[in-house]
């Protein structure tokens, strides 16, 4: 049985999308919620090249204000519900939209940055130090 990386923008942010290792797409990202694994138990690769920052916060903070702005607007505007009604809402909502695709979507920019082999920039050119 034969290895082979993943050598396709797809495959990769699939395997990024399901938290696996953007190379082989065999071995776990993380070790705890957000936390990397030091490297991938299948194939070996370091993951200290991977550093996502706030990319995947700031995707999701998009996404889960458009959904969630958008539900408590549209319901306040036909409903007119006591306070409380939209705490109970939008509450529940609000962690829904935003914990729930905070890992798959920083395991899709660490498989992107892996894929496009992106790296901090540097100054220079001559790559000496
Ligand atoms: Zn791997």
């Amino acid at each position: 049985m034969t290895e082979r990386p993943i050598d396709t923008l797809s495959g990769s942010i699939l395997a990024g999308l399901s938290c696996r290792c953007p190379r082989c797409g065999r071995g776990k990202l993380f070790q705890g919620f957000l936390t990397l694994r030091p490297r991938c138990d299948a194939c070996g690769l370091d993951y200290g090249f991977a550093d996502s920052g706030d990319g995947p916060a700031v995707f999701i903070m998009f996404f889960a204000g458009f959904i969630v702005v958008g539900a408590a607007l549209i319901t306040e505007v036909e409903y007119h519900p006591p306070y409380w009604v939209h705490a109970m809402l939008w509450l529940p909502l609000i962690l829904l939209v935003t914990l729930g695709p905070l890992r798959p979507m920083k395991g899709m920019v660490i498989a992107l940055q892996y894929f496009h082999n992106a790296a901090e920039g540097r100054f220079g050119g001559t790559g000496a130090p």
